[in-house]
């Protein structure tokens, strides 16, 4: 067989065959397949797509390049949520521990952010001490002993997809639904899982920009799933204004907390909980998405979930002196209220904006090599809807030395007041699962 007559054949849009695709990654991964050849499959894939079973090969072409993971767990309860990111999205923190402490096993592979969406791995090094490039065999100890873990992508787990997305990422092949969909599910389902709850973000803050882009995906996610005999439901949920009130890696942490203590602001606590209770649906420890919300809720209040979150921030390093008492995190050394112009209601909040706005105070990433600041960041005091005086903070900054003037601009224009009243958007906007 021959690399370029697979490339010709998805260049003149033919569907391919198991073992084309199958020889393609094989020889990706061994080093036969030359970077050049692999970009050019991946943009005639970009241009022209994929048929579902193509897609379902490729992710497990992809998934089979590394090591599967085994959990010893009989009853079907190793389960996990996926986010496609999102401003302000800090929820698979409070997640894990919170499922953990209802009895689910959470096996969480999560990555870093780039670009204006923050990453759950950077968030939690903000922790001092705290450690994502765990080893497989403490991965697996720990999902086995505590019931969740939260690491890094590594060498073992699906290495096809790390070579690809490396390549993708500068070849401008990034933006396309069945690369997407195979690299976040072949990662996933290394994880050993028998259930995964997806979180499919679309608006001005997300991959996604339109919702029937993000339908696309999710459901393209949802039948990878459904051919590989595990169930999946994905939410699709509005990134039109950032999630919560922190944006920021050490304030997204103090965040998390208030969610595990039951305090944090109500569209953080209703996401927890809704896609907490599908993970526990899923893994079949309740009979209704209600009965899950009452058993998360139940192990917040009962403090279970906290006492999960610290015992998991101690078995991967971090000091939990700090999780104990937040306000032990350094904090940045200036903190810049953001008023509003005028009376009236906020109408828009541009959350890419305010994203790019953290990256340039040093809280997120341009290019991999970046250092972050982990305690820069915003802090939200309105959201969409909001009725505000003029003179009133929007939202603060906190800042160091970096981007303090750029930050600023860009956060004054990312918010919108008008004088007429406006609705609050919905933020859990569709449904789609492989079961009901
Ligand atoms: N996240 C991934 O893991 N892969 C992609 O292709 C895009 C987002």
């Amino acid at each position: 067989m021959l690399a370029i007559e697979i490339i010709q054949k998805k260049r003149d849009r033919y569907a391919l065959e198991k073992h084309e695709i199958e020889f393609l990654i094989d020889h990706y991964v061994r080093g036969i397949l030359p970077d050049y050849q692999m970009a050019s499959f991946l943009m005639a894939v970009c241009i022209n797509g994929m048929r579902s079973e193509e897609i379902s090969w490729l992710t497990k072409a992809m998934l089979y390049s590394g090591e599967v993971i085994t959990h010893s767990s009989a009853n079907k309860n190793v389960i996990d949520k996926h986010s496609t990111g999102g401003v302000g999205d800090k929820i698979s923190i409070p997640l894990a521990p919170l499922l953990a402490s209802c009895g689910i096993k959470v096996p969480m592979i999560a990555g870093r952010g780039l670009g204006h969406t923050g990453g759950t791995l950077d968030k939690l090094e903000s922790i001092p001490g705290f450690r994502c490039n765990l080893d497989v065999e403490h991965y697996r100890k720990q999902v086995q002993s505590l019931g969740c873990v939260i690491m890094g992508q590594t060498e073992e787990i699906a290495p096809a997809d790390k070579k690809m997305y490396a390549l993708r990422d500068v070849t401008g092949t990034v933006e396309s639904i069945p690369l997407i969909a195979s690299s976040i599910m072949s990662k996933k389902l290394a994880e050993g899982l028998d259930g995964l709850v997806l979180d499919v973000k679309h608006g001005k803050g997300a991959f996604m920009k339109t919702l029937e882009d993000a339908r696309k995906l999710a459901s393209t996610m949802v039948d990878i799933g459904t051919h590989m005999n595990k169930e999946v439901t994905a939410y699709l949920t509005s990134m039109e204004q950032p999630l919560g009130t922190m944006i920021g890696n050490t304030l997204e942490i103090i965040e998390s907390i208030d969610i595990l203590h039951g305090r944090g602001p109500q569209d953080s606590m209703d996401l927890t909980l809704k896609l907490g209770a599908e993970m526990l649906l899923l893994a079949r420890a309740v009979d209704s998405l209600e009965e899950g919300q009452q058993k998360l809720l139940k192990s917040i209040e009962n403090g279970s979930a906290f006492s999960t979150f610290l015992a998991m921030v101690k078995a991967q390093g971090g000091d939990t002196k700090y999780i104990s008492n937040p306000k032990l995190f350094a904090q940045a050394h200036k903190t810049i209220p953001i008023l509003s112009p005028k009376d009236g209601f906020v109408a828009s909040i541009d959350s890419r904006a305010l994203g790019l706005a953290v990256c340039v105070l040093g809280g997120g990433r341009m290019k991999l090599s970046d250092i972050i600041d982990p305690r820069v960041g915003i802090e939200m005091h309105a959201k969409i809807g909001h009725q505000i005086v003029k003179g009133q903070p929007l939202c603060t900054l906190h800042v160091e030395e970096k981007g303090v003037e750029e930050a600023r601009a860009r956060v004054e224009q990312a918010i919108d007041v008008v004088r007429e009243s406006v609705c609050s958007p919905s933020l859990i906007t569709e449904r789609i699962s492989s079961h009901s």
